[in-house]
């Protein structure tokens, strides 16, 4: 049995193609069903359904064999996962945002410490290392962009894909900090001992997704 873990919403709807093109279909509709094991037209494929940020430690202890989860994910989980295949679904960025009435510029330029809320602390603690900004990070696990106006936080890096949700919220993006897509990762011991059934699988979607560039 091959077992694939998947997260409801986008990387579950965008994962559909790239099952099919490997000639699998899924036999139930999570947002009908309450199941959380879901199996497939491939009696030796099915697909467990796990938190977004859940999908790296289910692969990692080899609670699934392979599952498809977003590099931000992957990049606060740390390393542990098998050469990840970019699968070029779910695609945003990772981004800084703030109100426009903060000078974002200026107070990177003068070495001020920022205060910056954020699900993504990994992420962020990195990216203001590397550019030699001094940060206060403050983890939150959900609505950031009430962060910065409330006076919590002075900016938020958070994900963005059209940037609707700052601008209702009177944000603006002012720095990317790296482009974001889903990836497909690989549990380790499984991969030699399903060898064979598990590299089809990974050639078919290395495939789906060579097609669709
Ligand atoms: P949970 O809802 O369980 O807290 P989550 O919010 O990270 O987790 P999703 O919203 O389903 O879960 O996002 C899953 C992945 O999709 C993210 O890890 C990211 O890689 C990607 N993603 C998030 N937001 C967007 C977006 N607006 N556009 C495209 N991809 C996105
Ligand atoms: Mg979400």
């Amino acid at each position: 049995m091959i077992t694939l873990a998947l997260s409801k919403g986008r990387i579950f709807e965008d994962s559909l193609p790239l099952l099919a093109a490997a000639g699998i279909e899924v036999l139930e509709d999570p947002e009908k069903s309450r199941k959380l094991i879901i199996g497939t037209t491939r009696p030796d494929v099915r697909v467990v359904l796990v938190r977004a940020s859940d999908v790296p430690t289910y692969v990692q202890h080899g609670g699934a064999d392979l599952g498809v989860a977003g590099l931000d994910v992957l990049l606060e989980h740390g390393d542990g996962l098998y050469r990840p295949l970019d699968l070029r679904i779910a695609r945003c960025r990772m981004s800084v945002a703030t109100r426009a009435d903060f000078d974002y510029a200026s107070a990177v330029r003068q070495g001020a410490r920022i205060r910056v809320a954020t699900k993504y602390t990994q992420i962020a603690r990195q990216h203001f290392a590397a550019k030699g900004v001094h940060v206060d990070l403050i983890k939150l696990y959900g609505s950031m962009e009430l962060a910065p106006l409330t006076g919590l936080a002075d900016a938020i890096v958070d994900l963005v894909s059209t940037g609707s949700t700052l601008k209702a919220n009177q944000l603006v993006e002012v720095e990317k900090i790296m482009d974001i897509s889903s990836r497909l990762v690989v549990n380790p011991a499984a991969l030699k001992l399903k060898r064979a059934p598990l590299r089809a699988l990974i050639d078919a979607f290395e495939q789906a997704v060579e097609s669709r560039a």
